[in-house]
């Protein structure tokens, strides 16, 4: 069966690009019937946040992607889910890596290391590794005699075990997103796998968790696309081959205009948000904006992030998390980057908003009518919710919007008084005024009709008054259908208004 997981870093706010490959894992486990874990990778004590896992529980939770097995909940059995408290467990691998000789401890100084890495810049070494040839020049367990290994382990010097990369070999993987990809191994650094403070790093957990998680499938974003190949040597040093997950590295995400990786930078200079939820970070204090905050719906953020990297094979774009996971396969993945458009994710935004129930959409206005102090009864809110749903992209435009459906304006649009304040829409106001007073019961049609009465009275035409009349009412030259406005109006505060403006 299958099992994926999603393995962040509490090192900060989780990316949106994060957020996907959460999302891609979900649905790939779903569509499988298969169990979606969350694993949370706080290794590295230095980059630790504290706030940070508790952003990404919340974030998953908001947008509606529950892992099965998680720190969060006692349905696993292959915990514990955090890395830190799995400490002891990774001790032994690294111990039969070095027996097996496909590791070795190393003593090097972070002074001496410096000296190689300038040493290596000196002769124009593009990137410096750590790796066959420099490691015969360091003061590591493979050129020290093994009397003076032991000696120095005994005495409790600060040691790391590194792998030992082969000097001449060829690595290769089937990457379900990529196809093969082939690494010679002198392109791979002797990476760390255990720290001098005992605690393993990324590279050694990362691979241990998935094994002993039994994953199947390592669903991830395609910065890691580089470490895979030092993954793949481990999975062989472990004897684990046969039971390898398969690897799918998911495309970057791009910078509105194509051009390089999507950033925090991007962002700000644009004014959208890239993190699901706001976040104020504990070590500078500074606020970054969050889709939940600005008001996005999560289905349609979950539709939009779908729709970075993967395509259905046609035309549909709505899809609903169900919908999703029955469409969703890793071979609809796309190799390259995945440029990231705030205005699909608005549009998306807006047709999940549309579709909402005229009674959930008046939470929302009720909500900000009453932190506006303005009461209005829930009938009014379905209403105005009904007429203004078409036109707004967030729950807030709804009263923002649509305010003048309970304030009479204060202002009223300059382009439009100069150009259709006319005479002769000043007289069909006065008179429509006069009719709408006279009636019993207004409703949009009727509204209408009272109106075309006026018109055909005074020989003029509707879009002669338009404007003018809509202006009078709302303040601006723009909105919703005039007449389902007047109707929810009613009559009396109609004639105000436009008396008001007449005068
Ligand atoms: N902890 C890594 C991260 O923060 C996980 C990478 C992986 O999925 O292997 O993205």
């Amino acid at each position: 069966a299958v099992r994926v997981r999603f393995a962040p870093s509490p090192t900060g706010a989780l990316h949106i690009g994060g957020l996907r490959t959460a999302l891609y894992n979900y649905l790939f486990a779903k569509k499988s019937g298969g169990t979606f874990i969350l694993r949370i990778e706080d290794t590295d004590q230095t980059r630790y946040v504290e706030s940070a896992e508790n952003y990404i529980k919340e974030s998953l939770e908001w947008i509606g992607i529950t892992p099965d097995e998680s720190p969060w909940n006692d349905k696993g059995t292959v915990g514990p889910y955090r890395q830190s408290e799995r400490k002891s467990m990774y001790r032994e691998y690294a111990q039969k890596l070095v027996d097996d000789g496909n590791a070795y401890y190393a003593f090097d100084t972070s002074e001496e290391l410096e000296a190689m890495r300038e040493r290596l810049k000196a002769a124009r070494v593009a990137t410096p590794q750590y790796n066959a040839i420099t490691r015969m020049q360091m003061k590591n367990s493979l050129t020290l005699p093994e009397e003076e290994v032991k000696q120095r382990l005994d005495s409790g010097e600060p040691y790391v075990i590194r792998l030992k990369v082969p000097r001449k070999d060829e690595v290769r993987l089937n990457d379900m997103v990529r196809g093969w990809v082939m690494v010679h191994s002198s392109q791979i650094d002797d990476k760390v796998l255990m720290k001098s403070d005992g605690m393993p790093t990324y590279h050694l957990a990362n691979v241990v968790d998935d094994h002993l998680m039994g994953i199947t499938h390592v669903i991830r974003g395609e910065e890691w696309l580089p470490s895979a190949p030092l993954h793949v040597l481990l999975y062989q040093f472990f004897g684990w081959e046969n039971s390898m997950p398969q690897f799918a590295h998911l495309p970057l995400l791009l910078k509105p205009d194509g051009n390089g990786k999507l950033s925090k930078r991007d962002a700000e200079k644009h004014g959208f948000p890239i993190f699901p939820l706001q976040w104020k970070d504990p070590v500078s204090g500074e606020n970054v904006a969050g889709f939940r905050e600005d008001g996005y719906l999560p289905d349609a953020l979950i539709n939009f992030l779908a729709f970075l990297g993967w395509n259905p094979g046609d035309e549909r774009e709505i899809f609903s998390k169900e919908e999703l996971t029955e469409a969703f396969s890793i071979e609809r993945i796309g190799k390259s980057g995945a440029k990231f458009d705030i205005n699909k994710a608005k549009w998306f935004n807006q047709q999940y908003l549309k579709n909402k129930d005229n009674s959930e959409l008046a939470t929302y206005l009720l909500k900000d009518l009453k932190a506006n102090g303005i009461s209005a009864s829930k009938e009014t809110a379905e209403r105005v919710a009904n007429a203004m749903k078409e036109r707004v992209t967030f729950p807030h435009e709804l009263y923002l919007d649509g305010k003048f459906f309970f304030t009479k304006p204060e202002t009223y649009d300059t382009k439009v008084i100069e150009k259709k304040w006319t005479t002769e829409a000043v007289k069909v106001l006065e008179l429509y005024a006069i009719s709408l007073e006279k009636a019993n019961h207004i409703d949009a049609e009727k509204a209408k009709l009272i109106l075309t009465d006026v018109l055909e009275q005074e020989g003029v035409g509707m879009g002669k008054v338009m404007p003018a009349l809509r202006v009078s009412i709302t303040g601006s030259g723009a909105g919703p259908d005039l007449m389902e406005i007047i109707a929810i109006l009613g009559k009396d505060e109609i004639t105000d208004r436009i008396r008001l403006a007449l005068d």
